[in-house]
């Protein structure tokens, strides 16, 4: 069975992005999974809100989400949210977690989009573009090359909210589920769902119109074969 793994910064960075592209990808047989390296436990506005306890809330939103999405699995890094920088460890644990899923798609932010402010996002999706090279090569972290875990060529890596799109993906059969999963994170959006609703439409339909359908999700794809270095994307 094909499968598809997402890399996120916080619960919801998903469900915002491309909720649509795991729904569907879900729909065509694909095993989705996701890694999301902090517990967002620093979203909130509220002054009487704790950081344990807003962690403990965005767990059980992630669970229902993930159950809606129909993932096969979801695991936290639990670094803290906020302080996510690029390091060679981050590198590595998303490495292992590469070649745990060894997916066939791997889906993050795109890092080189140009006024991404969030530095956690900037991170993630710099430290999984590095692991994706780390994950096929036995050289790097051979001490995670035991048990049923191996080295892993990812065939195909999909940035969301690209800096530049060059693929879209048609996601109208899904549009309405992908709003029902995104009301789980309803810590974040509670008083905000209709504002983001409309921003998610009005960005998708803009997208659509590179391929003339009512709803798309756009990505830098970066397609891995032999002669990628040559390629521009696909
Ligand atoms: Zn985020």
């Amino acid at each position: 069975m094909s499968r598809a793994l997402f890399i996120s910064a916080h619960p919801d960075d998903i469900e915002l992005a491309c909720g649509g592209t795991a729904l569907l990808l879900k729909s065509k047989g694909y095993d989705i999974h996701l890694l999301i390296c902090t517990h967002g436990d620093k979203g909130t506005h509220d002054r009487t809100m704790t950081a344990d306890e807003l962690m403990r809330i965005r767990e059980l939103e992630q669970g229902e989400a993930s159950r809606m999405m129909g993932l096969s699995s979801y695991q936290f890094l639990e670094y803290m949210d906020g302080e996510l920088i690029y390091s060679k460890e981050l590198v590595e644990r998303i490495t292992l977690h590469i070649r745990r899923i060894c997916p066939d798609i791997l889906i993050t932010f795109d890092p080189f989009k140009r006024y991404q402010l969030h530095s956690d996002h900037r991170a993630v999706g710099l430290a999984t573009l590095d692991a994706r090279l780390s994950a096929k090569m036995p050289l790097y972290y051979p001490g995670q090359l035991k048990g049923n875990i191996d080295i892993c060529e990812v065939k195909e890596i999909w940035l969301f909210d690209p800096d530049e799109a060059n693929f879209w993906l048609d996601v109208s059969s899904v549009w309405n589920r992908r709003f029902d999963m995104l009301a789980a994170h309803n810590s974040q959006l509670e008083n905000i769902m209709d504002e983001v609703v409309n921003v998610i439409t009005m960005k998708a339909k803009k997208s659509g119109k590179k391929k003339e359908s009512p709803y798309t999700e756009a990505f830098r794809r970066i397609s891995f074969n032999r002669f990628y270095f040559y390629a521009d994307g696909i």
